[in-house]
């Protein structure tokens, strides 16, 4: 049995010995090498502010349908202009790795109760402009954090949402909540919706009452960052 015990250790010397050979360059900041598997180095982490565990669902706008909002740092401009100059892999790498940061964070009883976590979805259309899902790579590296499924096929977006200008707080729920579509059963479902910034919390709240209405029990949002400063959909998104 003893060798089972010695094999990790192996692992984990290997592990630093490949990282000796071949250092890493930190993908926000462009300096200096380190030697680590992390895309980020301890300096860009330690700027970064991160925001107290505590639930934050009071501080939206909209909140309807949400039981516990998450968030782990402020968005503010450094972490922003880092991050948004990335190139695609980059931040599947970045988003992967904030996702796990997050989950190491989050207080493992709220986030044990959930069955599995969904990152919001993009359109179609803009996926296919864009080429990719930034809340997917997040909810990637959270699941592994804290060990839960992520299920991305759970809920799509059917359709642009129409101008909601002339609408009234009901009716723009309802408009925003018709964007959705639920594709499997969540009856009495604990779920974390996953993404990457929260500003008003009208996407997550309009995706968190429809999956009330098809009879989920506890809805988590779960985000990377928020702005303290300024709350409006113009950073939405933006990561
Ligand atoms: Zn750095």
């Amino acid at each position: 049995m003893a060798i089972l015990t010695i094999v990790p250790n192996l692992t984990t010397v290997g592990n630093a010995f490949i990282s000796l050979l071949f250092p890493n360059q930190c993908l926000v900041c462009k300096e200096g090498e380190f030697f680590s598997q992390d895309p980020i180095c301890l300096d860009c982490i330690q700027h970064m502010t991160p925001l107290p565990i505590e639930n934050r669902v009071q501080e939206l706008t909209v909140n309807d349908g949400i039981d516990i909002a998450f968030s782990g740092w402020d968005f503010g401009d450094e972490l922003r202009t880092a991050i948004h100059s990335l190139k695609y892999e980059e931040r599947a790498r970045i988003g992967f790795f904030l996702g796990k940061l997050l989950g190491d964070q989050l207080h493992k009883n709220t986030i044990q109760k959930l069955d599995y976590l969904i990152p919001v979805p993009l359109h179609p259309v803009k996926f296919r402009d864009r080429g990719f899902n930034q809340a997917r790579w997040i909810a990637d590296g959270l699941g592994k954090a804290v060990q839960k499924p992520v299920r991305t096929k759970l809920m799509k977006r059917i359709k642009h949402t129409i101008s909601q200008t002339t609408l009234d707080k009901k009716e723009r729920l309802n408009n925003m909540k018709k964007a959705f579509k639920i594709n499997q059963d969540v009856t009495d479902k604990n779920i974390g919706i996953v993404d990457d910034v929260l500003t008003t919390g009208s996407t997550i709240s309009s995706m968190a009452s429809k999956l009330k209405d098809a009879g989920a029990k506890i809805i988590v949002a779960i985000t990377v960052a928020t702005p303290l400063e300024k709350k409006d959909d113009t950073y939405a998104e933006s990561v």
